[in-house]
């Protein structure tokens, strides 16, 4: 049964707080590369986006390219933003661009594509799977779940993407891990993050979203502030499955988002 309070309107979902303009290559931010990002965005209704590319291609990321997006696309906010993850071999650099260009950037995104393979992102499909054969399932998640409690705790981030992407392979826990959530979402909620509401998981092999419903459930009671995403790999998977989305947070009575400005979160009721 629905409770009373839940609204019974479907919300619209105007914002996409996970983008990747340059794909999987260093790319320049041009307008030839961006501006359909936004001709894109805004025929879906998305007024608010953030460009959150992954930090091994900061050198694509032109912040004056930006202001003059900005100013030509006055009715779209456009946000500066990065995807810092714990890449062994590019990270390092990645978080001392995040520290030298901090004022300049909106909003940083932590994730996790590492686990103890340094030559592979466990999450690439299909051939990160390999790295889940003939290991133990459960040490396989509490490894996860340390790395991306170190990410919320680096102090570099705004907000956790894709917090259960351990799962995307179909690979089930046999123990719960409630108790592994838990520790990691009171980090979240201690370091005041937001967590982000990714559709992405619905188009990988999991074919499920980010995070699971139990994960939902213990940030909502935990206070925790969402973003919303579609990890978008080109301008036309902006919003995907934004309605099956909407209708989801609608049944989990999620009725206020979260956007970044300068790291400053501005809450927004649905
Ligand atoms: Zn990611
Ligand atoms: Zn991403």
């Amino acid at each position: 049964m629905i409770p009373d309070d839940t609204p019974t309107i479907t919300p619209i979902l105007f914002c996409d707080y996970h983008t990747h303009p340059q794909g999987h290559r260093v790319q320049d931010y041009t307008e030839a590369l961006l501006q359909p990002w936004i001709d894109s965005a805004r025929a879906k209704g998305i007024i608010d986006i953030a460009f959150t590319d992954h930090d091994r291609y900061h050198a694509g990321v032109d912040f004056d390219e930006l202001d003059r997006l900005r100013e030509k696309n006055p009715d779209v906010k456009v946000r500066a933003g990065i995807e810092l993850d714990n890449d062994p071999k590019t990270s390092a650099a990645g978080r001392k661009w995040i520290e030298q260009n901090w004022e300049r950037l909106d909003f940083v995104l932590g994730s996790v594509h590492y686990l103890s393979r340094v030559d592979q992102m466990f999450d690439s499909v299909p051939d990160g799977a390999q790295q889940f054969t003939g290991r133990d399932i459960d040490d396989v998640y509490s490894d996860y779940f340390r790395r991306v409690r170190e990410m919320a705790a680096s102090g570099l981030v705004d907000c956790l993407a894709h917090l259960d992407l351990v799962k995307i392979h179909g690979h089930r826990p046999r123990a719960p891990v409630t108790k592994l959530i838990e520790e990691t979402l009171d980090l979240i909620r201690a370091r005041n993050l937001a967590l982000e509401l990714s559709t992405a998981g619905w188009r990988k092999p999991v074919n499920e979203l980010y995070p699971s419903d139990e994960i939902i459930t213990l940030a909502i009671e935990k206070r925790i502030p969402f973003t919303i995403a579609s990890d978008a790999h080109s301008w036309a998977q902006l919003g995907e499955n934004y309605e099956r989305l909407a209708k989801k947070m609608r049944a989990f009575g999620v009725r206020e988002i979260c956007m970044f400005e300068k790291h400053k979160r501005i809450a927004q009721r649905l």
